[in-house]
């Protein structure tokens, strides 16, 4: 009888066992191929962090911010579709089909290289945009398809200056371009931003060249102080003046710019007013891609260089 009690004793755990181990399996298959959590798909950020993709679309920008479930997107880097491979190449690895908002910084071909083909593929809600406008084909092809769509909210950043612009608990706020427009060259009317998360800040300056950044300081020098800045025009000495940078007081510098690009970027004078306010610089040009991620508190940096290590 004994012999037997333990038997069926032994069977009990058996089958205890077996039905925990299928939960855990059935846990990781739900976790790793079952729906995905909005707009991010199956790619997980930290819980309470944001994280700044500086994707690596060689000569020009393209930044992915991911808060929540929400992604947002400024720029798309150039025109062609080697640079538009790269771009929705990333996208794709990330499971991103839908956006919360895109932001086009300003006209200019290396950030809306692809700007027309992201709103006809991509599920976007708000789009921010300068009021500069540009005769260009690329230009031209971005507005239509904006024109084509439905449902999209259609912002011009100059009517949200100074504003706050909220996903989730992620805080943008609109910092340029600031003036006439029409008085602007294209870098000038650049779509400046600074994301808040928690006690952290990322400042975002498209290719804002001097004239832009001075009338930054002029009415916005107490809130520029930074953690990360992604450098004005891919380190062009006509961006990142000492007055800029003295209010900006970023730890860590972006800099976005193509291998052995024709303009020489990132030029030296940039790099030595970064090296002497004493700032990290991280170049996509030598690194590849780079994550930015912030708890709020903490900023780590991961570029594909340093993964591959
Ligand atoms: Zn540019």
């Amino acid at each position: 009888m004994a012999k037997r009690r333990r038997k069926k004793a032994l069977q009990g755990t058996i089958k205890s066992v077996l039905a925990i181990v299928c939960l855990i399996t059935a846990f990781f298959i739900y976790k790793c191929y079952g729906p995905g959590n909005g707009e991010n798909g199956n790619y997980e950020i930290p819980e309470g962090s944001v994280e700044f993709h500086f994707i690596d679309i060689g000569q020009g920008d393209a930044e992915l911010i991911l808060v929540d479930d929400k992604a947002i997107l400024i720029d798309t880097g150039n025109i062609g579709s080697d640079y538009r491979e790269k771009l929705t190449g990333y996208l794709e690895k990330l499971n991103i089909t839908e956006l919360e908002y895109f932001i086009a910084t300003h006209p200019d071909s290396d950030h809306i290289g692809s700007a027309a083909y992201v709103v006809e593929n991509y599920d976007i809600n708000n789009v921010i945009m300068s009021p500069k406008e540009h005769t260009s084909k690329t230009y031209l092809n971005f507005i239509s398809a904006l024109e084509e769509k439905e449902n999209i909210n259609v912002i011009n950043a100059q009517d949200k200056l100074g504003e706050c612009i909220y996903v989730g608990e992620l805080e943008l706020k609109i910092l340029g371009p600031i003036g006439d427009v029409e008085k602007l060259d294209n870098n000038n009317a650049s779509v400046v931003i600074i994301a808040r998360w928690g006690n952290t800040k990322v400042l975002l300056t498209g290719d804002a060249e001097k004239e832009a950044e001075d009338s930054i300081v002029g009415n916005y020098a107490a809130e520029l102080d930074c953690d990360v800045l992604k450098v004005g025009h891919h380190g062009s000495h006509s961006s990142s003046q000492r007055s800029f940078i003295r209010y900006a007081k970023p730890e860590y510098a972006i800099i976005s710019c193509g291998a052995d690009n024709d303009y020489g970027h990132p030029h030296d004078e940039t790099l030595s007013t970064l090296e002497y306010y004493n700032v990290e610089v991280h170049r996509t040009d030598l690194e590849g891609s780079i994550v930015v991620t912030t708890d709020g508190e903490k900023i780590t940096i991961k570029s594909e260089k340093s993964l591959q290590k």
